[in-house]
């Protein structure tokens, strides 16, 4: 089913790669435990948690915004026939370009394509394989940067992660450069008046999120600031693919913070649908100090 939202001058669309249980909650949020798991059974399975399995429910997905006649792309997934070291990525056929068309827009179309963060699951639709060469996707698209996250892959600091996955930035991010295509950007980069980034560094030192502010409601897409609903009752959980966890856990918390104030709805990247939701502070009694509540629409 297609989730769309409209801000006010700004509409969005969910496109889905892929949707279910992925993760070990072990294997990405090193501070788990079973305990905390168990403790939360009640509302974690089926929807956010697959017991039989014991894997966390993820979504990889982008969102498309229409806003002020243009088309904004947030994110491209993992992407088809990518040589990947993780099974679940390696050589897939998704067809999320097919998704992509079947919302009546072709990849041409595509004026901007933002990149919350340069990892695996954030850029494989950046390019498609044509002829044996990896080509940008969206040829009339303005691919934006930012300049601390591509200081971070083009050095030797982000290869480790390259190495874990695959080199993605060869094949999916390096292409788009060769074609004149990549914007270096400011963390705050305005795109247009009812959009721009926000920065919310840590997960990766360049990482931002997504402000919309229609003239209906604000929305923030949160990017991997939060991978799971786990972290609104966990804020102190950063993964274990954070290149710096204690950074990343003090932005998640002070998201919470404010999100959870001000009522913004906010969209993580991997929050399984409608994934647009709302954090709510504890009651008197509850466990935990935030918790995240599903909008199913607006
Ligand atoms: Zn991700």
């Amino acid at each position: 089913m297609t989730t769309r939202f409209d801000f006010g001058g700004v509409e969005l669309v969910r496109i889905v790669e892929a949707e279910g249980p992925l993760l070990r909650p072990a294997e990405i949020f090193p501070d788990s435990t079973p305990e905390a798991i168990q403790a939360n059974l009640d509302w974690l399975a089926p929807r956010f948690y697959d017991p039989v399995s014991d894997r966390l429910v993820i979504a990889i997905q982008s969102f498309l915004l229409k806003s002020h006649g243009r088309l904004i792309l947030v994110d491209t997934c993992v992407g088809d026939c990518k040589t990947r070291v993780r099974p679940d990525f390696d050589q897939q056929h998704w067809g999320w370009l097919g998704k992509l068309e079947a919302t009546g827009v072709r990849p041409e179309d595509i004026d901007v394509v933002v990149s919350t963060h340069l990892h695996v699951d954030h850029v494989g639709w950046h390019t498609r394989l044509v002829d044996g060469k990896w080509i940008p996707t969206f040829p009339n698209a303005r691919y934006l940067f930012t300049h601390e996250e591509w200081a971070y892959w083009k050095e030797h600091e982000g290869h480790p992660g390259l190495v874990r996955t695959g080199d993605y930035v060869g094949d999916s991010v390096l292409p788009v450069f060769e074609a004149g295509l990549a914007d270096l950007v400011g963390m705050d980069h305005e795109i247009d008046e009812s959009v721009r980034l926000a920065p919310a560094p840590g997960h990766t030192p360049g990482h931002v999120a997504v402000e919309i502010r229609g003239t209906r409601m604000r929305a923030l897409l949160t990017g991997d600031a939060f991978h799971h609903p786990l972290q609104c009752c966990y804020p102190q959980w950063s993964t274990r693919f954070c290149a710096d966890a204690e950074h990343a856990r003090r932005t998640r918390l002070s998201l919470l913070e404010a999100c959870a104030r001000d009522g913004t709805l906010i969209l993580p990247a991997h929050f399984p649908g409608p994934t647009a939701g709302r954090v709510k502070r504890a009651e008197p009694g509850d466990r935990h100090a935030f918790h995240f509540e599903f909008q199913e629409t607006n």
